[in-house]
């Protein structure tokens, strides 16, 4: 099953992506139960749909259950489409598939090509930074070049989305934590990156960590270490790598993270880029405002933002 959050008159709901439609998850779930002959079929799907991904996985397989069956039932009943129960995709504005995530844990330097190519020494164990949920760009939306520097580069990425949570997760049991996969900009301003040791602010500028576009749950994927993933920038493609070349695997990064924090649902973990950033290319190349940047990894669809200027946004 594929999730999407989509936006409908101010709000957040969550779809179901099925071919090109996407499916209502609460109001399919409201069909089903109508057809099953119960009479408080809207509350009780509002009470079983929330409007946020993160609390809808904090339901637990049941929750995912009462979404696939209500999904399916809606798919074979061939609704109204006043209800607005199934949709086009291409008629609904996609927001974060994970709007705000409890925690968002970048892995940094994962890739055996990127640190090379960065200069910098492979880690021995995992080096991690945190993002502010705050910096999340929805898909289509805009990144937001600051008018402070003009190093804005891009890090396409695989990003893990915790289903279960927990505390010292072994490695062995990591993957029953895992509830799927989205994609991840890790858009990075450079100069604030590289003139102090701490990756806060380069890591953290505001609409700079495009998230997306959907949600692929983990039996989906039938292994994320061997998923392609490529960025092209305004139609050049500047990195192509694979998820098999990270240096610490999804399980490795799951028992690292869980041993110093409690893992919990909805928090996402990027693990990560391949090489081919701008900053290390000669000349190097830096994304400027009327640029398209787009990350696609095999399975998971692609992630495409435009590239703003600040000054144009105030
Ligand atoms: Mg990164």
């Amino acid at each position: 099953m594929i999730l999407v959050t989509y936006g409908e008159g101010g709000e957040a709901r969550i779809g179901v992506l099925q071919g090109e439609s996407i499916i209502d998850a609460r109001r399919a779930v409201a069909l089903k139960l109508q057809a099953d002959g119960e009479p408080r079929a809207a509350v009780l799907a509002a009470a079983q749909v929330p409007a946020d991904m993160t609390e809808l996985l904090r339901g637990g397989p049941d929750a995912l259950a009462a979404v696939r069956k209500g999904a399916e039932y809606a798919a074979s009943a061939d609704p109204d489409p006043d209800e607005l129960v199934i949709r086009p995709a291409s008629a609904v504005r996609l927001l974060c598939p994970i709007p705000r995530p409890p925690k968002i844990v970048c892995v940094a330097r994962n890739y055996a090509e990127h640190a090379r190519e960065a200069g910098r020494e492979l880690p021995e164990i995992p080096i991690l930074f945190a993002r502010f949920p705050a910096t999340l760009v929805a898909p289509g939306s805009p990144v937001v070049r600051p008018t402070v520097s003009h190093q804005l580069d891009w890090e396409g990425e695989l990003a893990v989305v915790i289903g279960r949570g927990g505390r010292h997760i072994t490695r062995a049991a990591a993957m029953d934590h895992v509830a799927g996969y989205t994609i991840f900009n890790d858009v990075t301003v450079r100069d604030y990156q590289f003139r102090v040791t701490q990756y806060t602010a380069g890591k953290n500028f505001s609409a700079s960590g495009p998230l997306g576009p959907w949600l692929v749950l983990a039996d989906e994927i039938a292994d994320p270490h061997d998923l392609r993933i490529t960025t092209t920038v305004s139609g050049e493609v500047m990195q192509d790598g694979s998820t098999r070349d990270m240096i610490f695997d999804v399980p490795t990064i799951i028992e690292h993270i869980s041993e110093f924090v409690e893992l919990e649902p909805g928090d996402v973990i990027p693990t990560g880029t391949p090489s081919g950033v701008g900053f290390t290319r000669e000349p190097p190349r830096f994304l400027v405002p009327g640029d398209t940047v787009t990350v696609e990894i095999s399975s998971l669809g692609a992630l495409e933002n435009p590239v703003v200027a600040e000054e144009l946004v105030a």
